[in-house]
């Protein structure tokens, strides 16, 4: 198989439509059996349930090529599942994880071509999607539904090596008690993008949100998980019902726990606590971790002791752990790699 001629040392983190995708339709009650397509195109009602009421959720993974040539993904079989949840909690149909997996594996398989080779830092994104296809007018879930994957060439997120970034702890809220915060849905973007706009505008590069009940608890950011080391060496990352729950995440506790024999604890953590911590990061797929340098809390910073030009060296230690098991140098957990070719 010929690769595509891409630069790929220089890919940014866009999209790029590559051979083929996977589509699926689900009518009369039941998933056809899906079909790889050069199509790009989707044709759907003008009244479709998607376009009225955001019937939509989505997952994010990769796919890498390893050091010794093969190309595996991580762990899909928990994107398989929190689909489910997902889908579950916005009266969509699952869409079955063993077929979610080999829908994956399909896929990537016939678009190899556009995986990025070892060593260049880029990676196969791969986007996983469900939404509403049918026509609705009354408020009420769809009948027909499409699931597609859709997969595209991505560079390293942060080009020349991960710079602390500063964030601002923001008045926004991203998800209510009992609401849709523990799932991958479309809307939970959708009200995110003007905060994180705004954020920009004022020279932040993300949003820490805070628990809307009581404004007391650190919860996450509009798209990554917070990890906090405290100084004495151990992993500490918010518990809370309306998180979502970062496979890259809960991959770091394990890596902590099991690969560098590090306490791990997740508990509730109160954002006046988080001045005593050593090292704060973000965590997921398209980063794996960011290290922040600086939280500014309504005029107050917070500066972690890391500083403002380097990843700290504990968060440095799980990230080449976690990227040395994706990436084949590192012997991966039973069950974690999904080997593709
Ligand atoms: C996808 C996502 C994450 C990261 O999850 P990963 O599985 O690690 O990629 C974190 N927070 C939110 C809100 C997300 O949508």
């Amino acid at each position: 198989m010929e690769k595509k001629n891409l630069d790929w040392a220089n890919l940014g983190f866009g999209y790029m439509k590559a051979d083929y995708r996977f589509v699926s339709n689900f009518k009369n009650g039941a998933w056809d059996e899906g079909v790889l397509t050069d199509d790009d195109k989707v044709v759907i009602t003008e009244c479709a349930g998607v376009l009225h009421y955001c019937q939509s959720c989505f997952e994010g993974l990769k796919a890498y090529t390893t050091e010794d040539g093969h190309v595996v993904t991580f762990r899909p079989d928990l994107n398989a599942k929190r689909m489910e949840d997902s889908c579950r909690r916005l009266e969509m149909p699952v869409f079955p994880a063993e077929r979610f997996v080999e829908a994956v594996v399909e896929t990537v398989k016939a678009n190899l071509a556009w995986v990025p080779p070892y060593g260049s830092g880029a990676t196969l994104y791969i986007r996983p999607y469900m939404f509403g296809s049918s026509a609705v007018i009354g408020v009420k879930p769809a009948e027909e539904y499409q699931f597609r994957i859709l997969v595209t060439p991505v560079g390293p997120y942060f080009k020349g090596g991960a710079k602390p970034i500063t964030i601002r702890v923001t008045d926004y809220d991203r998800a209510a008690p009992h609401g849709t915060g523990h799932i991958k849905a479309g809307l939970n973007y959708a009200m995110s993008l003007y905060p994180i706009m705004d954020a920009h505008r004022q020279g932040y590069a993300e949003n820490m949100y805070l628990d809307s009940a009581t404004r007391t608890k650190v919860e996450e950011t509009g798209g990554a998980n917070f990890i906090f080391i405290t100084k004495d060496g151990k992993l500490v990352t918010p518990k809370s019902d309306s998180i979502l729950p970062s496979i890259t995440r809960r991959s770091l506790l394990h890596v902590a726990e099991h690969y560098l024999g590090m306490e791990v604890e997740e508990r509730e953590v109160l954002l006046s606590e988080v001045s005593d911590f050593a090292e704060a990061g973000l965590c997921g797929t398209a980063a794996v971790i960011s290290p922040i340098g600086k939280i500014v809390d309504h005029g107050k910073d917070i500066c972690l002791p890391s500083g403002m030009e380097n990843m700290g060296p504990v968060l440095t230690k799980l990230y080449d752990t976690l990227t040395g098991i994706q990436m084949g140098r590192i012997e991966a957990p039973e069950g974690w790699i999904k080997k593709i070719a």
